[in-house]
């Protein structure tokens, strides 16, 4: 890994998963920033994602990619964006 991700291109070209935090109810959920890239521009830092809380609506978020384990892709819950 070439230093941190700052951008969800980034996070796309580097098959990353993106950790996205309500910080109203603190859910928390499960994203592959390949799959949100094709909502949102590339160029988009990660902490400027327009994510919407399913839960309680709330648009104030935390946002940190990781890597999702190899092989073992099967093991993480992964959402499906919705429309944003
Ligand atoms: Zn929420």
């Amino acid at each position: 890994m070439a230093g941190p991700i700052r951008t969800l291109g980034e996070a796309a070209r580097h098959n990353m998963a993106l950790r996205i935090g309500c910080k109203a109810c603190k859910r928390t959920a499960d994203y592959l920033a390949s799959d949100i890239v094709r909502f949102q521009p590339a160029g988009r830092g990660l902490e400027a994602l327009r994510m919407v809380c399913k839960e309680c609506g709330a648009r104030e978020i935390t946002v940190s990619a990781f890597e999702l384990p190899r092989k073992r892709e099967n093991e993480v819950v992964i959402w499906r964006p919705t429309v944003m």
